[in-house]
């Protein structure tokens, strides 16, 4: 069945491949974003989709796009120089532009999905993290601007759920990478496929032994759409379980970029989580989903977007 789908943060790098999933499936897509972090070029294969609009706007100001049946929530500053650069439109967001968000479901009786994160978890005690762990987060370090938005907006989308029923779902989403990330916003794929390309040292922030997990996007893209069919209101992780430190992560980049400089240490960053890996059991029972895309495969998917810009 076609439906209208409200895409907030349309211009970033996991709103654009949501788009391009919904439109591929015959929806009609209203995209909306400020530009703060995201790029129109991630659309711009789009402009003559009769399909697909694009509103510029701060999701934060009250709005309304008329009837949709389902809205998904991405807008919000995403990388951790991202959202320490903004970290007052971070929060913002995170609180009024959730609420905006969720009101336009309440008001045309629409499904709605927030993208969370599983920052949520701050700097784990529990290894790996399901979805019944509470987290460990330092409310006032300089991570808290992300982290607390984002707790907050699990509470408030909860809230509508329960008390305004609502149609919600929330996804814990853990690193994912791929084409149309950023170049310049500084995670930690985007930062070394780009000095790897460059023939530059790769910045590793600390000694390199924290641990992340890396989806790539058309694995998450695929857990996202499963969990927006169900009527499952609890938060779902969605993510790739496969564990690399950081370190071992640069060795594949290196692998895959045939980079010969090597490796510069630089001090690490404040509140840095130590482990990062999903618990994926209850996506693997709610949704039959799990990850398809190792992590080598994955960057040598993201060469040429990476490489074109160089
Ligand atoms: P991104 O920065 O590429 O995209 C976010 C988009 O939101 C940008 O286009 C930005 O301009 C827009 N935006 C920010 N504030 C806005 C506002 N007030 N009004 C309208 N638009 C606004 O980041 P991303 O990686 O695509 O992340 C998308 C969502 O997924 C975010 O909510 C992020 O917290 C969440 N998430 C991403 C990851 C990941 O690994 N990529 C992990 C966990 C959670
Ligand atoms: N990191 C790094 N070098 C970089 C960028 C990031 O060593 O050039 C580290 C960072 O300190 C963190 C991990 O890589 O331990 C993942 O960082 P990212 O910013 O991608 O996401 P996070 O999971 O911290 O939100």
């Amino acid at each position: 069945m076609k439906t209208r789908i409200l895409v907030t943060g349309a211009a970033g790098f996991l709103g654009s491949h949501l788009t391009d999933r919904l439109l591929a499936e015959g929806h009609v897509v209203i995209g909306v974003d400020n530009l703060s972090t995201g790029n129109t070029d991630n659309l711009a294969h789009l402009e003559n989709e009769s399909r697909f609009t694009f509103e510029s706007r701060d999701i934060c100001e009250p709005f309304d796009v008329g009837q949709v049946d389902y809205v998904f929530n991405f807008a919000s500053p995403a990388s951790p120089p991202g959202y320490m650069r903004l970290g007052v439109e971070t929060l913002r967001v995170g609180s009024l532009g959730t609420e905006n968000a969720l009101r336009i479901a309440e008001r045309y009786k629409a499904g709605f999905l927030h993208a969370s994160t599983s920052e949520c978890y701050g700097d784990p005690l529990e290894h790996p993290q399901s979805e019944s762990y509470w987290g460990h987060v330092n409310p006032i370090g300089p991570r808290s601007v992300y982290d607390e938005a984002k707790r907050y907006a699990e509470a408030l989308v909860m809230a509508y759920c329960r008390y305004r029923g609502v149609n919600t779902h929330l996804v814990r989403i853990f690193n994912t990478y791929g084409p149309r990330l950023d170049p310049d916003d500084g995670r930690v794929i985007s930062n070394f496929l780009m000095q790897g390309l460059r023939g530059e040292a790769l910045t590793i922030y600390g000694n390199g032994q924290q641990t992340r997990s890396f989806c790539y996007v058309s694995d998450l893209i695929e857990g996202i759409m499963r969990l927006s069919r169900t009527f499952e209101h609890l938060p779902v992780n969605i993510g790739n379980p496969d564990e690399f430190t950081v370190l071992e992560c640069a060795q594949e980049v290196i692998g895959v970029t045939n980079n010969m400089s090597g490796i510069s240490y630089e001090p690490a960053v404040e509140d840095d989580p130590t482990r990062r890996q999903p618990d994926i059991t209850r996506a693997r029972e709610l949704l039959k989903w799990e990850p398809k895309i190792t992590l080598r495969h994955g960057l040598e998917l993201c060469l040429p977007y990476f490489r074109s810009k160089l």
